[in-house]
């Protein structure tokens, strides 16, 4: 069974022409929009082609946007298209260049000053983040600066870095509650700039504003901006961007199932998110994840279409904005949760498997060893796991099931500078895929899940006792099942 499995994935790889059609084909995925659906009825029609049952499950609704053009220049004092883009949810200029002059965030000593301050912003682009010193990612400084030009960088970035917060945090305003002052004192847009510490990678969130645009502008064109202001030579820039309000739309998880011949009622679960911040196209988070779980799937339909216990897997919606679809999941179906064996979730990138943990399981290591030890060596040269280890509280889906009592694990890619370069960026897109390792990873995948199928024994949820809090000396408590937020998007 290995060696087909071996086989199939080798030599008849589908990953390339998944990711293209997911990434390229369909863009990024966030929570709410067009896209999102696209992917999802993606999904099922794929799976449907390979034999395999699929099926899109409401879980909830979310504020539905469709992102547009983003056109951002400089006109003044000499022209230049400036790279960047909206933030999701920025509200549409209808149509329109919005044109206008800067103003940066100044240093005032209170919120009082602050307030005094506001009425500046009419009509200006604010510049809300601190302009970077360098632009060449620390591992450069590292390679090629003199040891002490590096060490003065650091310093200088680190004090501008802390004198920049103090000076927001002196608004006594919060992220949000800060966008809405500028945009109520009648500012034309909100400009950032969030670096994500390697060369041209900034990260794309979503933003607070209801009327105004905010965009985010590259390290390098926000520096340009920034010097330009402050040495008196009065840039202006042209914003246009376009988007659709689409009201509460309906959000989903794809569930698929290829049913147990044996013990149709226990289950074995795959795992990976599906939606994505819109930056870039959620080309490693979590395009390979879904990837791995896609094609394992496609493996095993071909190479072991009986398993002994039934198979599932859930791309989950909105696992950005707190885990939603997977703990939606846990609250509804708690008959699979009660009787699932095992689940394998990967959500970290394109890199190999090189870390897996107990997940804080008493016997992890009696029924994962010996699944992990029919992994042929070329599968698992690096990896290193950690048994019983300790119970994820967040950070991805397999979280929600662990909370609920499951053997969840979560596979850990190798890092390939998965949080500085594609982690949330406009730079997560198909090229940064390393094939080689994903299909290492749906190989792993598909052993694994083979082996916990077949186990003739039900796996042991027994857990280990949790140290004690080191600050309050309180007994270690397994994290608690949350319930995911049903109508997300609105105030
Ligand atoms: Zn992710």
């Amino acid at each position: 069974m290995v060696a087909s499995i071996i086989k199939e994935a080798t030599e008849n790889s589908q990953l390339k022409t998944l990711a293209h059609e997911l990434l390229d084909g369909i863009g990024p995925r966030l929570v709410g929009s067009p896209k999102m659906q696209q992917a999802h009825d993606w999904a099922v029609a794929k799976y449907t082609s390979w034999g395999v049952t699929a099926r899109n499950e409401k879980w909830g609704e979310w504020r539905g946007w469709e992102r547009g053009i983003s056109h951002i220049d400089m006109i003044q004092p000499w022209v230049k298209t400036l790279e960047g883009t909206q933030l999701a949810w920025c509200p549409s200029t209808g149509g329109k260049d919005v044109t206008a002059e800067l103003i940066i965030i100044p240093d005032v000593a209170d919120s009082l000053a602050f307030v005094k301050w506001l009425p500046n912003v009419k009509g200006k682009f604010v510049m809300i983040s601190m302009m970077q010193p360098t632009g060449r990612p620390d591992y450069n400084w590292t390679e090629f600066g003199a040891k002490e030009s590096v060490e003065k960088m650091k310093k200088e970035r680190t004090d501008q870095t802390d004198a920049w917060r103090k000076r927001i945090s002196k608004t006594g305003l919060t992220n949000k509650d800060f966008a809405l002052a500028l945009e109520k004192a009648g500012a034309a847009g909100i400009v950032g700039s969030n670096w994500s510490a390697g060369f041209g990678v900034n990260k794309i969130f979503g933003a607070n504003t209801k009327k105004i645009p905010t965009i985010d502008i590259a390290l390098e064109d926000y520096g340009l901006l920034y010097r330009l202001l402050e040495s008196g030579k009065n840039p202006k820039i042209s914003v246009r961007t376009d988007s659709k309000e689409l009201g509460m739309v309906p959000t989903f998880n794809t569930i698929v199932e290829i049913k147990g011949s044996e013990k149709p009622n226990e289950y074995v679960m795959l795992s990976a998110h599906f939606d994505s911040w819109d930056g870039g196209t959620g080309a490693t988070d979590n395009g390979t994840g879904t990837l791995v779980m896609m094609e394992a799937i496609r493996i095993l339909k071909k190479v072991y279409p009986n398993p002994k216990r039934t198979i599932l897997v859930g791309h989950w919606g909105s696992e950005e904005q707190g885990l939603n679809g997977s703990r939606a999941f846990v609250e509804d179906h708690p008959d699979i949760v009660k009787n699932m064996q095992a689940l394998f979730n990967q959500d970290n990138g394109t890199g190999r498997v090189v870390n897996i943990g107990g997940a804080g399981f008493l016997h992890s290591y009696e029924y994962m060893g010996r699944w992990l030890a029919r992994v042929p060596a070329g599968y698992k040269q690096e990896l290193e796991t950690r048994f019983p280890g300790t119970p994820s509280a967040g950070g991805s889906d397999n979280a929600s099931f662990v909370a609920a009592g499951v053997p969840a694990f979560g596979l850990g890619s190798n890092s390939w500078l998965y949080g500085s370069y594609t982690w949330h960026t406009n730079r997560d897109t198909y090229d940064k895929i390393v094939f080689d390792d994903v299909r290492n990873n749906a190989v792993l995948t598909a052993i694994l899940v083979y082996m916990a199928c077949e186990d003739p024994n039900t796996t042991s949820r027994d857990k280990i006792v949790l140290p004690a809090n080191q600050r309050t000396g309180e007994p270690g408590k397994w994290p608690e099942q949350r319930s995911p937020t049903r109508k997300g998007g609105v105030d």
